[in-house]
């Protein structure tokens, strides 16, 4: 997730509301088909990936940043899982602080392109650590959901579509980047977008994006079939890939564990975890290492990732 501030002002400007598109695109909860057929996500598999990811910053000067060496080998090592699994693969350039940035987005073949289910999350760090919580967890629980619907040889309803933006701590540049650059045809084709930075916070809470009804409730019938308690997300608004695909319209969603806020007696009590201590006492730190991952967490949060895309993609 992008710094406090680093939202571009244009970003915040309000976009007209599509969420009829969503609301009838997401398919009720109940649906006891879909619900057989959504897989569990490997949690070991999730931190396999995390690791890989560590181990390339630790080779890379201790970061994954944009225009640092380390960014670009996390793309690489993404991008040969995702080719390896039959993903049709697309790595997308631009150009930001006068460095070369990249974004790397994998289609699955198949399914009806009228109707894109598409979900993404920012690949780089900050310069000061790896960003394994921010936004590793994101980008391998996004990955290995990807890597399960090719295990699987779903053949969903709709088209599915993963991304891995770049810069994104420097204002969602990689996804303005691309959305802009998106005409307003295959804007339209967009059901819905669901965005994932850091899904493993160590004190982990439990916050679903509130922006698209239709969205939001397949989130939160997941989490409520678990037990698991959930907010409304708030730290985030406006900071992270989703904010662009909102401004053109596009119903977005999402989910989060906690950054830099505290956590409250009140949510220590129903989520566990410490009160008094921020979410995740390492963002944008040095610490923010494969260290400060909470497995439970990312465990039930990639499963939910998985929750929708099956029962958005209509798997
Ligand atoms: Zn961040």
């Amino acid at each position: 997730m992008a710094a406090a501030g680093t939202a571009v002002a244009a970003l915040v400007s309000a976009a007209p509301a599509t969420s009829a598109t969503a609301a009838a695109s997401a398919r009720p909860a109940a649906d006891a088909r879909t619900a057989l057929a959504v897989p569990d996500i490997s949690v070991a598999n999730v931190k396999a990936h995390l690791t890989q990811l560590q181990s390339i910053a630790t080779a890379n000067g201790g970061n994954r940043a944009h225009g640092r060496p380390g960014y670009k080998a996390s793309l690489d090592y993404i991008k040969g899982k995702l080719d390896a699994a039959g993903f049709t693969t697309t790595v997308q350039q631009f150009t930001s602080s006068g460095s070369t940035g990249y974004n790397l987005i994998a289609d699955w073949p198949g399914g009806d392109t009228n109707n894109v289910v598409f979900s993404g999350a920012h690949l780089d760090s900050v310069t000061a650590g790896p960003g394994i919580n921010d936004n590793g967890s994101g980008s391998a629980g996004i990955l290995e959901t990807a890597l399960t619907v090719a295990r699987q040889g779903a053949k969903p309803t709709k088209h599915l579509r993963f991304a891995w933006w770049g810069a994104e701590e420097l204002g969602m540049v990689g996804s303005r980047y691309y959305v802009n650059n998106l005409p307003s045809s295959e804007r339209a084709k967009i059901d819905g977008y669901l965005n994932f930075d850091m899904i493993g916070s160590p004190n982990p809470g439990y916050f679903v994006y509130d922006d698209d009804p239709g969205i939001e409730s397949v989130f939160k019938a997941f989490f409520s079939a678990k037990g698991v308690p959930t907010e409304i997300e708030t730290e985030g608004d406006g900071r992270s890939d989703h904010a662009p695909f909102k401004n053109v319209g596009i119903p977005v969603g999402g989910l989060f564990s906690g950054a830099d806020y505290i956590k409250t007696s009140a949510q220590a009590q129903k989520w566990g975890g410490t009160s008094g201590r921020a979410f995740d006492s390492c963002y944008h730190r040095s610490c923010d290492t494969i260290s400060n991952i909470n497995d439970t967490a990312l465990d039930r949060n990639s499963d939910a990732i998985a929750y929708a895309v099956w029962t958005l993609g209509g798997a």
